[in-house]
């Protein structure tokens, strides 16, 4: 793309007027101006500047298949010349529908064979909340209701998504959550460890479950939902011993497994969806970012086959969203699962570029600014510190800062990665080769060295 075609500051200045930004101090943002992304290419994005960026995050998590890929876009195309719009509601249904509701469901594990379509992972979530109560009720348990969910875990930004949610700051900010929801710990050995082995912490985060179901009463526990690796929360890998121990104690208790595959569905760790790479069989599978690559908004909810025969015992569910199975929306979904098949997106993560990466990512580990590498497929986080021993030193400056400066050091040098608290955090596209992952190394190496000296210089660290 040529240099110069834009005029970014009137861009800016546009956008500062007018556009209000999720997620951003939109004061803040207007002094410094807005980054403006006007094209991309697989890995790659371009800004209006004409700067060329690995795109680390895969957008928000979701390009799963890299950026412009003509085949979905002429899908979209076809699709839209033929039937741009038609609703699912009253007894409607249509081909594009039909076929991803069908192709999902023979992605998803065997014992998942029915979806409910909604226009993003937030839909998705309170699309959950809506069915749990439902489900318990037909079973004639209108007092089992409330959800456990974990601090610092992400599940969108509604009403429901939000108190879902264990952000802190969402909650002070919306009053919430609402009532019928209740947060535990999380499984964040780097951090809430302590002394503990990985693998006893593990077990420890998990039988705060039960815990919390005793407290509570099982009569009153209707489902525990979690995402497989946190991610907004800072890609926050449980220990191996954590997943089956939440397995049993659901199985046990009588209560739904909710699995949040909105970030960890469709290849990201290099199987189709994160709870296999777990071993777990949830009853709810909350999809959406992958499931298009984000060509176009769509997500959904997989039902176990156990939760869909009770709901159809119930007659109507008065749920639905006017965009549930949005034609172009499965148009441009099927297209992108049609590419993850074909180039085997999800093996190569498995047992390619999954592994080529992690070996060079874990190996950052070493940099004296990082005190824990970690990666699960092509999903990844370093932990920054003032000092190595003892784990989890935190610096002198409010958390969020060095995240922060690194994050920006990161973006100057060409790659996309996210600040969560005082750590970065990667995701790039599936598609990324050996010679991208080479590159997207020595941008993240040397982010680290120059963030490193900055620090020196600001006095963070001593050592
Ligand atoms: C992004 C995300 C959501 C929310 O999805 P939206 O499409 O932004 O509403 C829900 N759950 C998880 C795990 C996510 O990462």
């Amino acid at each position: 793309m040529l240099n110069n075609l834009y005029d970014t500051r009137a861009l800016q200045a546009r956008d500062a007027a007018h556009h209000w930004h999720p997620f951003t101090d939109s004061a803040g943002l207007a002094a410094e101006g807005t980054r403006v992304i006007v094209g991309g290419d697989g890995v790659w994005i371009e800004d209006s500047e004409g700067n060329r960026i690995l795109d680390g995050m895969a957008g928000l998590w979701c390009v799963q298949v890299g950026h412009s890929r003509v085949e979905i876009a002429d899908a979209v195309h076809a699709q839209m010349s033929r039937l741009a719009y038609y609703n699912t509601f009253f007894k409607t249904s249509h081909p594009p529908v039909i076929e991803l509701a069908e192709k999902v469901a023979s992605l998803a594990p065997a014992h998942m064979n029915r979806v409910f379509f909604t226009g993003s992972g937030s839909e998705s979530n309170d699309t959950v909340i809506r069915l749990v109560r439902r489900y318990w009720d037909l079973q004639g348990k209108p007092k089992k209701k409330t959800i456990i969910a974990r601090h610092n875990g992400y599940h969108g930004s509604t009403i429901g998504g939000a108190s879902l949610g264990g952000m802190g700051p969402m909650h002070a900010e919306g009053d919430l959550p609402i009532p019928g929801i209740l947060h535990i710990a999380q499984p964040y050995w780097f951090a809430e460890g302590g002394d503990l082995s990985p693998a006893e912490f593990g077990l420890k985060a998990a039988r705060a479950l039960e815990a919390a179901i005793d407290a509570f009463g099982e009569d009153r526990i209707a489902a525990f939902i979690a995402e497989p690796i946190q991610g907004a929360g800072g890609v926050i890998i449980p220990p191996d011993t954590y997943w089956p121990e939440i397995a049993r104690i659901c199985r046990e208790r009588d209560i739904l497994l909710v699995a949040d595959e909105v970030i960890c569905g469709f290849g990201r760790l290099g199987t189709w969806f994160g709870s296999q790479h777990f071993g777990i069989e949830p009853d709810l599978m909350p999809i959406a970012k992958g499931l298009s690559s984000g060509y176009l908004p769509i997500g959904g909810v997989i039902i176990a086959d156990r939760v869909a025969q009770v709901m159809d015992t119930g007659g109507e569910f008065h749920h639905g969203y006017t965009y549930s199975g949005h034609p172009a929306a499965c148009a441009a979904a099927l297209a992108n699962l049609a590419i993850i098949e074909r180039e085997n997106l999800v093996e190569r993560v498995r047992t390619d570029v999954g592994p080529y990466l992690q070996k060079k990512w874990l190996a950052l580990g070493d940099h004296p600014l990082v005190g824990e590498a970690r990666m699960v497929g092509l999903m990844g986080a370093l932990e920054l510190v003032p000092q190595k021993t003892p784990r989890a030193q935190r610096f002198a400056t409010p958390q969020g800062d060095v995240g922060t400066l690194a994050r920006d050091i990161s973006i100057r040098n060409g790659l996309i990665m996210r600040g969560v608290r005082d750590s970065l955090i990667l995701s790039p596209p599936l598609v990324i080769t050996h010679e991208e992952i080479d590159e997207l190394i020595v941008r993240a190496a040397r982010t680290l060295d120059e963030t490193y000296a900055e620090l020196k210089t600001r006095g963070l660290i001593t050592g």
